[in-house]
């Protein structure tokens, strides 16, 4: 009865992550892969829990109704054998005869009821409990548990009592009245009863049955109502809502001495197990059912309700009490009390060997799970504990990702870093268009400031001209002076244009940074109020530059510094170099720059001084020179008081030598 057929699938495009799965397998045989839940065939008792709590029908069991009906078609004569559950699953039949006739309806040449095999098996546990070897027993008509049995608790197996399930008694009995060659059906509620017995042609589910008839067109109206073939349940028709077998025995014929433990589904089955393994249950049997009642198994349609279901059971027994039909049961029990109904059990064992410590810390670790405090235990996963779900993963059946409060916090830690990333973006795309619109404006200065040039150099020339022709106390020479002295105005506002638009010429030569610093300094007016210092940092303070631009650039933010400043501060150059690149900082205390002013400084002819006062074309030369040496501009500045002191860095970043930077 090992299983070597996938008896539960997953159907990919449903499973929606839950791990509700993992959760509610008792053999953890559900593997996840890349977020999708897949059954492990091998560790798969067939319990069909998966199939039950899975919201979204992602899971299926193997579907045997073609093999069914090619047996149906092939001449041979194919019995059915029901399963007692039967009533809690075609309720909506009133007359169970109308439902063996439906069955028959479909080909079969008999209808059995497996509760007479229910009967016989019954009364062997009777005889074997009352054996009294002291020996605690495990019920074995589970399969399901069977299989858990060999395959997680091998050492066990020797309490597995030694006696076939009730289909397989039917099954003897069937053979023994029509012969070995007769093929044998089983219908019922279970899924695991699939795999359970070579000796069982086909295993149909209730669900598969209803397919199968609805798709034959048979329902109770359109079949004459007929009675099982006997021999015909007794008691044992009530298996499915006692608690088990022995407990079947128990009720109605209190016979059987001793402790009978019962535990149902799959919580309360595990947690017999375990304790019968400690050996805290002494000679106590146990009677274990992975579902909650055979009523509750994953082959019947799925949202029936536990008690009612109970309900159609008892009702369809009712009758099996009359007097007359006991009677009749007597002598069929009697006819078949010698068929053989034993059956050994090997281990087989499936245990995964546990991995050591320093695989799951390491796997713990990653889900940063660093001390037992971080061990939540909250089994968003599917788990129990944080360490079984470690375990799970090192056993390759389980994911990281599947911790949900580890995921929760990846997540924020991603929104963070999409948000800072974001942010970059937005300014990288800023600056973009700060620069395109400096470059359209570039065009334009340089249009005009190239127009001009020529004109302006006449004015110049013949201003000059006239002054030198002028005697020294002609009354025109103040006039051509003012000339002569506007027009030289015009020609550096030119020039600055020039610079802006980068059609300047660059002269590179080797320069030592902090004497520059210190030459500019030097080349402005201080008001005393004002200190002012060079600091360097790094070694190599020497670089490729154009002296007079970068004297022009360091000259105008000492300027702009000073003048903002009017009430005295501290106005600092420093100088700095690395491997490829220097900078210039100059640093003052000064009144800030408003944000809304950060975009527009380096337009030519912005100016926040009044008028004669500011050019506005100071940071716009800055800005031309800067780029004809393929370095940047960064500014920094605060004018709130509240947030520390005011002021202002400008910052000017440029490769050591422009010539072979890239721009
Ligand atoms: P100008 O100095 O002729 O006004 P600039 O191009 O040098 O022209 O500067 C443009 C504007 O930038 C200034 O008017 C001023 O508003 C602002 N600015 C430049 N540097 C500073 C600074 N260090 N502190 C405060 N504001 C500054
Ligand atoms: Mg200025």
């Amino acid at each position: 009865m090992d299983q070597h057929k996938k008896l539960v699938y997953t159907v990919k495009e449903l499973c929606r992550v839950c791990y509700t799965c993992v959760r509610e397998c008792p053999a953890k045989a559900i593997k996840i892969v890349n977020g999708q839940a897949e059954v492990i065939a091998d560790r798969c008792i067939g319990c069909g829990n998966c199939i039950k709590v899975c919201s979204q029908d992602a899971k299926v069991f193997i579907l045997s109704r073609l093999e069914v009906k090619q047996l149906l078609q092939s001449g041979q004569k194919v019995v059915a054998m029901v399963a007692p559950s039967f009533p809690a699953e075609f309720s909506e039949v009133k007359d169970y005869r109308k439902f063996v006739g439906m069955v028959r309806a479909l080909g079969f040449s008999h209808v059995f009821e497996v509760g007479f095999g229910a009967d016989l098996v019954a009364s062997a546990y009777k005889k074997l409990l009352n054996e009294k070897t002291g020996n605690g027993y495990i019920s074995s008509d589970c399969p399901a548990i069977v299989s858990y049995i060999r395959y997680y608790h091998p050492d066990l197996v020797k309490h597995l009592a030694p006696i076939v399930s009730p289909m397989v008694a039917m099954l003897r009995v069937v053979k023994q009245m029509l012969g070995n060659d007769v093929k044998v059906v089983f219908i019922g509620p279970c899924i695991a009863k699939k795999a359970e017995s070579a000796e069982v042609d086909e295993v149909l589910t209730f669900r598969e049955l209803r397919g199968m008839l609805e798709h034959a067109g048979i329902d109770s109206q359109s079949v004459t109502a007929s009675d099982f073939d006997p021999p015909r349940a007794g008691r044992g028709a009530i298996f499915p809502v006692s608690r088990g077998l022995i407990q079947t025995v128990n009720i109605l014929d209190d016979i059987v001495e001793g402790n009978v433990l019962v535990a149902e589904g799959r919580i309360g089955f595990q947690e017999a197990i375990k304790e019968f393994e400690s050996g805290n249950l002494q000679s106590q049997n146990l009677e274990l059912l992975c579902c909650e009642g055979c009523i509750m198994g994953p082959g019947m349609t799925a949202g029936g309700k536990r008690f009612e279901r109970r309900t159609y059971v008892s009702s369809y027994v009712q009758h099996k009490l009359q007097p007359q039909q006991r009677k009749q049961w007597e002598a069929h029990f009697n006819e078949f009390a010698n068929i053989n109904l034993t059956q050994s059990f090997s281990p087989n064992d499936r245990r995964m060997p546990l991995p050591s410590e320093e695989q799951v810390n390491k796997v713990l670790a990653s889900m940063g799970k660093f001390s037992p405090r971080d061990h939540l235990n909250c089994g968003a996963c599917g788990y129990d504990t944080c360490l079984e779900h470690a375990i799970a993963i090192v056993e390759g059946l389980a994911e990281v990702e599947m911790c949900l409060p580890y995921t929760i916090e990846e997540l924020h830690d991603s929104i963070k870093d999409l948000a800072i990333s974001n942010e970059t973006l937005a300014k990288v795309q800023q600056a973009l268009k700060h620069s395109e619109k400096l470059a359209h404006m570039g065009q334009l200065s340089a249009g005009i400031a190239h127009e001009l040039n020529n004109p302006l150099g006449v004015v110049l020339m013949y201003s000059n001209i006239l002054l030198d022709e002028c005697a020294t106390t002609d009354p025109l020479r103040q006039d051509l002076e003012l000339i002569s002295a506007q027009a030289e105005r015009c020609k550096k506002i030119v020039s600055g244009l020039l610079n802006f638009a980068r059609k300047n010429q660059v002269k590179l030569e080797e320069i030592d940074l902090k004497k520059l610093a210190e030459d500019s300094l030097a080349s402005v007016v201080k008001p005393d109020n004002i200190k002012t210092g060079v600091i360097c940092r790094g070694s190599n303070l020497k670089a490729n530059l154009d002296y007079e631009q970068m004297m022009q650039v360091l000259t105008n933010l000492n300027k702009n510094a000073i003048e903002a400043m009017p009430n005295g501060g501290i106005l600092v150059v420093e100088v700095e170099g690395n491997d490829t690149e220097v900078a210039f900082s100059v640093k003052d205390t000064g009144v800030g720059i408003p944000e809304e002013n950060m975009d527009k400084l380096y337009t030519p002819f912005f100016t926040t001084k009044g008028i004669g006062k500011g050019t506005g074309l100071g940071l716009a030369t800055t800005y031309g020179i800067v780029k004809m040496h393929k370095g940047r501009i960064e500014v920094e500045s605060n004018t709130d008081s509240h947030k520390g002191q005011t002021g202002t860095v400008f910052r000017i970043i440029l490769p050591r030598d422009s010539m072979e930077a890239d721009s």
